[in-house]
């Protein structure tokens, strides 16, 4: 009877604080505006990842509430000097995360202006099918109704929640949630600066609660994933934008550079001029890769169309952006350098 008493005891008091468990997130600050810090808040200028990520889970003691958050600072950077080592270095610790166990979720702070980019990266590397979700802000922490705290809040509660799972890597921006393959910024200083303009969201995030009305168009992880390690060269693929009149010069450049790809943000459908074509050309005949992708914001570059690839030699990039074609075109590179293979991985990926 004593030892039931005891037990019964030990329930009341271990129950509670197992059910109040609260799943893990861990956050992996990489700088941008969301940890920036200008001299006032009505100045606009403002120096980018200065304020450390600790500080920044400080403005939302709320958060506790909902997840067990600790945090890592990976980089201090405006992602306009982000770097393929510090992609390298975050996924191989968001791999390592996840394999050991350490969370049930990932966020990561980031700046705006290449956050897609990152985002697609991690999509295509990560191994495992638990969030990952990337944020940032339009403001800076000490602005006039700073927009980075609350689009922290967002991507924790995404983060922890299990409808997440399985969805590829997310961009959690202004209270849309975006699959990173399809998002990208869309304005250069308003707070709805993102969007996926062939796609929409595919959910929202809205006072703690989050709700999905999409799946990603692409397969995700686990499937998805190309294997990398501190010690993965990537091979170097540059973009060469396309315009009226544009002379050949840059193409030509990059093959005497003997670049592994060259990916062309061309015209409409992924056209481009006489002069192009001929550098094109010279640049399949020297090896290099090139893709054809398109400067419009939506829609996709369909193979043979105006432009016969086989003939030329190109592939194209489906519906990805200049800049994430050449994240794919990079990583699928150290994989093999078969057009056919590499097409595949553009309607695959
Ligand atoms: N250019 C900086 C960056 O991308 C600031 C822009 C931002 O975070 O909104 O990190």
């Amino acid at each position: 009877m004593k030892k039931l008493f005891v037990i019964l005891i030990i329930c009341t008091i271990i129950a509670p604080a197992w059910a109040q468990k609260l799943p893990r997130v861990i956050i992996l600050a990489t700088g941008g505006t969301i940890a920036g810090a200008g001299a006032s808040a009505d100045r606009a200028g403002y120096e980018a990842g200065k304020i450390p990520i600790e500080d920044l889970i400080g403005t939302i003691p709320s958060i506790k509430k909902v997840a067990d958050i600790t945090g890592e600072q990976i980089a201090s950077v405006g992602s306009q000097d982000m770097t393929v080592d510090i992609w390298k270095k975050l996924a191989i610790r968001a791999n390592q995360i996840f394999k050991n166990n350490e969370a049930e979720g990932i966020v990561v702070t980031h700046g705006t202006d290449t956050q897609e980019e990152t985002g697609y990266f991690l999509d295509l590397v990560l191994t495992s099918d638990k969030p990952v979700v990337l944020t940032g802000s339009m403001r800076p922490a000490t602005a006039i109704s700073a927009d980075g705290p609350k689009n922290l809040y967002d991507a924790i509660t995404i983060a922890a929640n299990p409808k997440s799972k399985g969805r590829g890597v997310l961009v959690s921006f202004n209270e849309g949630i975006f699959d990173a393959r399809d998002v990208m910024k869309l304005s250069t200083t308003k707070t709805n600066a993102f969007g996926s303009p062939n796609t929409g969201p595919v959910g929202q995030a809205y006072d703690g609660r989050v709700e999905y009305y999409a799946t990603s168009t692409r397969e995700v992880q686990p499937v998805k994933p190309i294997q990398i390690t501190a010690d993965t060269k990537l091979p170097r693929v540059d973009i060469v934008y396309m315009y009226a009149d544009a002379p050949s010069d840059q193409i030509d450049m990059l093959v005497g550079k003997k670049v592994d790809g060259i990916v062309i943000a061309g015209v409409g459908n992924g056209n481009f001029n006489k002069a192009y074509t001929e550098a094109v050309k010279r640049a399949v005949a020297a090896g290099v890769i090139v893709c054809r992708a398109s400067r419009t914001p939506s829609g996709r570059v369909v193979l043979h169309d105006e432009i016969n690839d086989d003939q030329l030699g190109t592939i194209v990039s489906d519906d990805l952006t200049p800049q994430k074609a050449r994240i794919l075109l990079m990583l699928g590179l150290t994989r093999s350098k078969d057009k056919k293979q590499l097409q595949d991985l553009f309607f695959k990926y």
